[in-house]
């Protein structure tokens, strides 16, 4: 018997439990019936956050906004780590924007910030965007 995971749907949100072995087969929402990895970041709000932090698989999240432009040139850096980085992490987008109770309750003082966090506990924090060679080191590092 093989390890469950929980993980949030990046669709509709929903809490999801499987078996670990499971994560790389393709699996697809218990409540939705959509693929559960995307290959895309997943834009995340306040009312939906919490299923995606707390669950077990680690989350790398971008807090970024519209008008920063360190943030939209790493989009496209931190949109292709997406695929390549499931089944093994969820991505998160965070716009600060519409968000600034969640920016407020990790205290973000700059953006873009990248964080990794897994059952609610930060893991990892870094300030400022990275080329896509250092991104993937530094995800690397941080992954349990
Ligand atoms: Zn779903």
């Amino acid at each position: 018997m093989s390890e469950a995971m929980i993980l949030a749907c990046p669709h509709c949100h929903r809490k999801n439990r499987l078996p670990a072995e499971r994560l790389a087969a393709g699996p697809t929402c218990g409540a939705c019936k959509q693929p559960l990895f995307s290959g895309l970041p997943v834009q995340v709000g306040q009312a939906d956050f919490a299923n995606h932090a707390n669950g077990d698989l680690p989350v790398v999240i971008d807090f970024w906004a519209p008008w920063c432009g360190p943030c939209r040139q790493f989009a496209p850096v931190f949109e292709q780590a997406a695929a390549e980085l499931e089944p093994r992490a969820q991505l998160l987008k965070i716009n600060t924007e519409d968000q600034p109770e969640l920016a407020a309750r990790y205290a973000i003082r700059s953006i873009p910030t990248l964080m990794i966090v897994r059952r609610g506990q930060e893991l990892a924090r870094l300030a400022g965007a990275l080329p896509p060679a250092q991104f993937r080191q530094w995800v690397d590092q941080h992954l349990p």
